[in-house]
């Protein structure tokens, strides 16, 4: 049997927001059994439960909202925190928007580290896939299927010679997701960077907290060679976080994203023959390396 886990102490750090650009302090607080995850906006006082019905806008990153108050990139923590086992912990925030840090998941499974984890006295159930589902749109898509562990089989296609295509399968564990996955940072192409400022968007970004793609290369240097599929399964973590329990099945995607990824955990929940909880004989294990950010081998 394997219980529910919080952080042992509080810890906290400080850092950008990628849209706003300003500054944002971010705590992550011990909580009790059943609290889930949960984003406390100190700025305004209310709390976003990190759910799938909370969910609002998915277009660059994936935002939650409450009786009217959203919280924003919050998938880079919620896949940290999925990733490791973190069941329950409140997550104060004095502003809109998750500090972006350097783009990856790696400073905050740093600070996962630091806090430690306390299990509590409350078994945690897995939710377990029993038949498959899957969203398709356009040439995109993203499956839901049985498995005995949680896996994800990745794929993107950009229309970018540097991009047309990259695979990964993995399988997540606590030390998988540090060594292979957390380090992997967001990316995004220089000719689409204009737009997104125009609408007010990646204010914060810069080459310290995401890779930039030009037309005929990388504007900085890689962690791994195919760092962007690693940063889709990243992404895609954080997102099946807010299933609320950890997941016993495979996600297969193609060219998929936040928006798909989310459609894809909702029809799972919203057909009531393709799962069930089950109680779950481990917990990830919190290894001891930390993640390496050290660029790849040239
Ligand atoms: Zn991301």
């Amino acid at each position: 049997m394997s219980y529910r886990r919080t952080l042992r102490q509080e810890v906290g750090c400080t850092g950008i927001g990628l849209h706003s650009g300003r500054p944002v302090q971010l705590r992550l607080r011990p909580a009790p059994a059943e609290h889930g995850v949960r984003f406390r906006r100190v700025d305004v006082g209310v709390e976003i439960a990190a759910t799938l019905g909370n969910l609002s806008r998915q277009d660059h990153a994936t935002t939650l909202c409450q009786d009217g108050v959203s919280v924003d990139t919050v998938e880079h923590l919620l896949s940290a925190l999925y990733a490791l086992g973190v069941d329950d912990v409140l997550v104060e925030v004095d502003g809109p928007e998750i500090p972006i840090l350097d783009g990856s998941a790696a400073p905050f499974v740093i600070l996962i580290h630091e806090a430690g984890l306390r299990p509590l006295q409350v078994a945690r159930q897995h939710l377990k896939v029993l038949k498959s589902v899957e969203v398709t749109r356009g040439g995109k898509w993203a499956r839901l299927c049985p498995a005995e562990h949680f896996e994800i089989d990745y794929a993107i296609g950009f229309d970018h010679p540097l991009l047309r295509h990259q695979a990964m399968t993995f399988r997540v564990s606590g030390r998988s997701f540090t060594e292979m996955v957390a380090p992997a940072r967001t990316f995004g192409f220089l000719r689409e960077v204009e737009t997104l400022r125009r609408n007010g968007l990646a204010l914060g970004g810069s080459l310290e907290n995401a890779v930039v793609i030009g037309e005929s290369g990388v504007l900085n240097k890689l962690r791994y060679e195919d760092e962007f599929v690693r940063h889709k399964v990243l992404d895609a973590i954080g997102d099946l976080a807010l299933l609320g329990h950890p997941l016993i099945g495979r996600l297969e995607a193609s060219k998929a994203g936040h928006a798909l990824h989310a459609a894809v955990a909702q029809k799972l929940l919203a057909t009531p023959d393709a799962w069930e909880l089950v109680a779950g004989s481990s917990a990830p294990r919190l290894d001891p390396a930390l993640p390496s950010l050290r660029p790849a081998e040239a």
